[in-house]
């Protein structure tokens, strides 16, 4: 047998799938034939597979090196339902309890062995691995080696030199989601990887709906409210800047009568556990959460992200919006933003002084790097451009397949994590609608603000930069307020200027400029607009300014259709009539009956959960009940043609799902 074919087999037999994704069998063959890999996937394309897989196949055991021990125990429990049998040693297990797992794995009962990168340098640990014969080590998030990542962990740099102190050296596998040159790199570098094989992968997520909202932050809880109102049943996350803020809307949803979870770093350890705890076993929908969650979340319904608050790079979002739809199902993705997020982000970069080991030329330098990452994220909040193209080019990808094929004409140039990278979007504005994103489903109006943005340039040099935007307003649209006569306004030669142009355009107009540079806007208690890095573009000959707006997003207009795939995507109105015609993602429309059964089959699967006590998703995946409801399996052949079924699955659980189907028709025929 081939290693191809032994790989497909063991696919199938453990995992219950037909077919590889993109990237997994190069990266699965290369480890089988002990070639190093790096594999670079987002979130959910699935990595862990490339090892998994390998583990299963190889003659010594796995080791998978990662950073989240809370996580273990679920990831192990995944895989011994699988029938891949896995274990793990760490801090929560007293010395004896590790002792035994050892020796389990010793005496070969144990394929993969899970544990963070500080165990690696322990005595009792480098024992056990020059006695036991290893064939693979996996290390998952792996860009945690590299300080240029925003997740160093000083703990994996010790990693070369466990690996360099075994008797035979294994093959090693890195995985990260994060894709930045300079971060490969690093992860090669350190690790010490042997000439690898360097995969990158599949960095569009078509089941993902991307979705940009500008909105005032007054109204952005209540917008989060009525999401979370409209999707109940649905698991999702919501991300928020700070800890008070994931605390003050986690408390609002509750009291509204929508259960969430808070969790942020602050929590104790037991706190923050049993949010998470909630969440994966879905006894609670909804967390609301700092950055701090989700590293290594693998739940793989959660069928909508929502940031609360812009990121600060590109990288950042995608991690995190991409924990929605983990199973390939239809998920949403939303950002909320607006301009004072910019400002928000811009002052902390400034004033942000975690690099103190750095000489302040390298601080610069790291600051100058965030700085063009969050310009790439200002770029996406702003573009008109397809989010999904946004998104891959950004990454250095240029989509191909179930995207309209005449708009490619741009070639693949964009290096990711390159000093001079483009930071995505515009380019080449052929028209292009993917159907799953919130720009593909609107239209925008770009309007010619020139003469307005001059206006307040000049205006702002009458001042003098003395004042905040709220008189610069005043002062253009010739306000006669009492608070102003200090200044004298009626002798400025901009007093009155702008008469005509109404105050919230003008406000648009100069909080754009400040983000894009023309402007400052002081820091303090006073935000005082002073001048940009680029005000003297302002008053070019040819200086040109447009803002954009978005001036109609299409209605599916009520067919049924258009409903039950506003369902599946997380329910806005924006998905129009024309993106259920086009099958750009390839989506499933079910039918009632199938509906009706998968809701059965969600119940069943949900006291399995309780019964054993795992997490729901352990027992099958939404993507897997979802199928098992097309193809209604009566008979274990049947059973194991349903995706994500291998034969440990039907042994454990065939016989109960297949009698809940087997009643369901009997039902469906009287
Ligand atoms: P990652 O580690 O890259 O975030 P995972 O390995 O957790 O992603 O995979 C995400 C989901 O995709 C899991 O539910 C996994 O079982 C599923 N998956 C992985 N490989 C395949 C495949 N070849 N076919 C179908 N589903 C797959």
């Amino acid at each position: 047998m081939t290693s191809q074919q032994a790989a497909l087999g063991a696919l199938k037999r453990y995992f219950g799938y037909d077919s590889f994704r993109p990237g997994q069998q190069g990266i699965v063959e290369s480890l089988l034939e002990g070639q190093d890999v790096l594999g670079v996937m987002p979130t959910g394309a699935g990595k862990s597979v490339c090892y998994q897989v390998p583990a299963a196949l190889l003659p010594g055991i796995t080791i998978v090196v990662s950073p989240l021990i809370s996580l273990m125990r679920d990831q192990v429990d995944a895989l011994n339902d699988l029938g891949l049998t896995a274990a793990f040693v760490n801090a929560t297990q007293t010395p004896d309890e590790q002792s035994m797992v050892l020796a389990q794995v010793a005496a070969g009962q144990v394929r993969l062995l899970y544990v963070a990168p500080e165990r690696l340098e322990t005595g009792r640990f480098r024992d056990f691995a020059v006695r036991t014969p290893i064939s693979l080590i996996a290390v998952d998030e792996a860009h945690c080696v590299s300080q240029w990542g925003q997740d160093f962990r000083s703990s994996y740099l010790g990693i070369g030199g466990f690996i360099a102190s075994l008797p035979t050296r294994p093959t090693i596998g890195a995985f990260t989601a994060t894709a930045t040159e300079r971060v490969r790199q690093d992860i090669i570098t350190i690790l010490g990887l042997r000439n690898p094989t360097v995969t990158v992968t599949g960095f569009d997520r078509p089941n993902l709906y991307f979705d940009v909202v500008k909105l005032e932050s007054k109204y952005k809880a209540a917008w989060i409210a009525r999401y979370v109102a409209d999707h109940e049943d649905e698991s999702g996350i919501i991300y928020c800047a700070t800890r008070k803020e994931t605390e003050a809307l986690a408390a609002a949803l509750n009291q509204m009568g929508h259960p969430a979870v808070a969790y942020h770093g602050g929590m104790s350890p037991e706190v923050r556990e049993q949010a998470q705890r909630d969440f994966i076993t879905d006894r609670v929908p909804v967390v609301v959460a700092t950055n701090a969650f989700g590293m290594g979340i693998d739940k793989s319904n959660v069928r909508f992200v929502i940031h609360h608050n812009m990121p600060e790079s590109i990288e950042a979002y995608y991690q995190e919006a991409g924990r929605a739809g983990r199973d390939g199902e239809p998920s949403r993705c939303t950002l909320l933003w607006n301009e004072s997020d910019i400002v928000t982000r811009r002052r902390l970069l400034d004033t942000d002084y975690e690099n103190e080991r750095l000489t302040p030329e390298e601080q610069e330098i790291v600051r100058q790097s965030k700085r063009r990452l969050l310009d790439g994220m200002v770029g996406y909040c702003r573009t008109t451009d397809c989010l999904h193209r946004y998104m891959t080019r950004y990454f250095g990808q240029e989509l191909e397949d179930s995207f309209d094929r005449t708009d490619h004409a741009v070639g693949g140039d964009a290096h990711c994590g390159d000093a001079d990278r483009d930071t995505g979007g515009d380019r080449g504005a052929a028209p292009h609608k993917c159907g799953a994103c919130s720009n593909c489903e609107s239209t925008f109006e770009t309007i010619d603000v020139t003469r307005v943005a001059r206006a307040i340039s000049r205006c702002v040099h009458d001042v003098n930069q003395r004042v905040g935007s709220g008189k610069i307003v005043k002062i253009l649209r010739g306000s006669k307020a009492q608070d102003l006569a200090w200044l004298n306004p009626e002798q400025m030669p901009t007093f009155g200027m702008l008469k005509d142009v109404n105050e919230a355009r003008i406000r648009d107009v100069l909080s754009q400029m400040a983000t894009d540079g023309f402007l400052f806007i002081a820091e303090g208690r006073l935000p005082i607009v002073m001048f940009g890095k680029r005000a003297a573009e302002t008053a070019a000959a040819d200086f040109h300014y447009e803002i954009k707006r978005v001036e109609r997003r299409s209605v599916a207009a009520g067919s049924s259709a258009g409903a039950k795939r506003n369902r599946l995507h997380g329910g806005a109105s924006v998905i129009s009539a024309d993106a259920l015609a086009g099958s750009a993602l390839g989506l499933y429309v079910p039918d009632d009956d199938e509906e009706a059964l998968f809701q059965k089959l969600r119940d069943l699967r949900r006291t399995i959960a309780q019964e054993i006590g795992k997490p729901p998703y352990i027992v099958f995946s939404d993507k897997t009940l979802r199928d098992m409801a097309r193809i209604k399996p009566v008979t274990n052949a049947q059973f194991l043609a349903v995706n994500g079924v291998g034969q440990h699955k039907l042994d454990l659980y065939g016989q109960r799902f297949m009698q809940t189907v087997a009643l369901f028709n009997a039902g469906n025929m009287q």
